[in-house]
């Protein structure tokens, strides 16, 4: 009895190329888009997808580490190795499903992360009526060879993912593979297979010259909203232990040492300013406050530094495919003064959150000697954060 569940319908995403048109220091399918690679954002619109049962991505050998951060807690068959053609890869990538034996196949490319579910559904269910389905966008441009404008009549621009009924595209593979195909309806229509094309999107674009990553950004973008979120934070002072060295006699404000006659007392650095960041961006997320992620009656947080909190609140962040916009912190006490440390604080700030120094602002103040600040018995710190999230 075979184990092998049936799936009928499996993505298999094309990653294999260099993407030399683009340059850059990694192949085009790992840049990132809002913090997250174009492969990942391509495995995830077919993983997420009800009527995709499986996925599978073709990867160039030296990817392999690169891959393997980038499916990091994904359900996924394990990647296969391309060939030296796109057309080859996919052939590798047909032939690793054979035990699979899917009714369907969508092939993707990799460079077109925004490839929307409606699209998938489409040319899913097309391949009730043909054995292989294109996405095709209408030619909107003007086109010329040289001056000579050339007939728009009939011409469309291919998308993937390309549909195919799996017997059929392999079989085309075996049949064809020394000779070069564009694509892999060009291959089904050499076998003579019927085509038909379902409407594309021009959302859907691939990664191809420098510009396009700006315009993806931009569509990226338009689906995100704004969330803000606030925290609030007190620590009072408490005098440093007796006999400690010069160097340690510091209190720890948005990731920096200040040195001061007096410490901030808490469970861990008790960094006033960090742990409103953190419970800024956990609100903006709506997930809870910082003592609910790091309950201070658990050991393991005594004296730790509170940049451990700030990294756990932005990998929730990442997780959920947001990033932040800007953050402001206000500190309230009346010593140590804060002006020699903002640029310090401000890249600190900047770095723990992935943004730039101009996108952290860093303020201080007093109480004009009112209330317990006034009488210097701690700090109070308070943070806003501003956040591009998934709408
Ligand atoms: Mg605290």
């Amino acid at each position: 009895m075979s184990s092998i569940p049936i799936l009928p319908t499996i993505a298999l995403i094309v990653a294999a190329g260099s993407g030399e048109r683009y340059g850059g220091d990694v192949p085009k399918q790992y840049e990132t888009l809002n913090g997250q690679t174009l492969l990942r954002r391509s495995i995830e619109a077919f993983l997420q997808h009800p009527k995709i049962d499986g996925v599978r991505v073709v990867i160039r050998r030296q990817d392999h580490a690169r891959y393997k951060a980038v499916a990091d807690g994904l359900t996924l068959f394990p990647c296969v190795v391309g060939g030296k053609s796109r057309q080859e890869s996919v052939w590798r990538g047909l032939e690793s499903l054979r035990k699979h034996a899917p009714a369907r196949v969508l092939i993707h490319d990799a460079a077109r992360p925004l490839v929307s579910p409606a699209l998938i559904s489409r040319v899913v269910t097309a391949l009730d009526d043909a054995s292989a389905v294109l996405p095709a966008q209408p030619v909107a441009d003007t086109l010329r060879r040289g001056v000579k404008i050339m007939d728009r009549q009939g011409l469309s621009a291919a998308q993937t993912p390309q549909g195919f009924d799996y017997q059929e595209i392999l079989a085309a593979h075996r049949q064809f593979s020394g000779q070069e195909a564009t694509d892999d309806i060009a291959l089904a229509h050499l076998a003579g297979l019927d085509v038909i094309t379902v409407p594309g999107e021009r959302s859907n674009i691939k990664l191809t010259m420098r510009e396009d990553h700006a315009i993806m950004q931009a569509l990226l973008n338009s689906t995100m909203e704004t969330r803000i979120g606030s925290g609030v934070d007190v620590h009072p002072f408490t005098p440093h232990p007796v006999g400690a060295p010069g160097a340690q006699q510091v209190l720890f404000l948005c990731g920096v040492a200040i040195p001061h006659t007096q410490r901030l007392k808490g469970h861990s650095d008790a960094d006033a300013g960090l742990h409103a960041l953190v419970d800024a961006l956990l609100g903006a997320m709506a997930l809870g406050d910082i003592g609910s992620h790091f309950p201070p009656s658990d050991a393991q947080w005594r004296g730790v530094d509170s940049a451990r909190f700030v990294s756990h609140a932005m990998n929730l962040l990442e997780d959920g495919g947001g990033r932040v916009i800007n953050a402001d912190i206000t500190i309230l006490c009346e010593t140590p003064k804060i002006g020699p440390y903002r640029e310090a604080m401000q890249a600190r700030v900047a770095a723990l959150l992935g943004v730039t120094p101009d996108r952290v602002g860093i303020k201080a103040t007093t109480t004009e000697g009112l209330g317990f600040l006034g009488r210097g018995e701690g700090i109070m710190a308070q943070a806003n954060v501003s956040l591009a999230w998934p709408a």
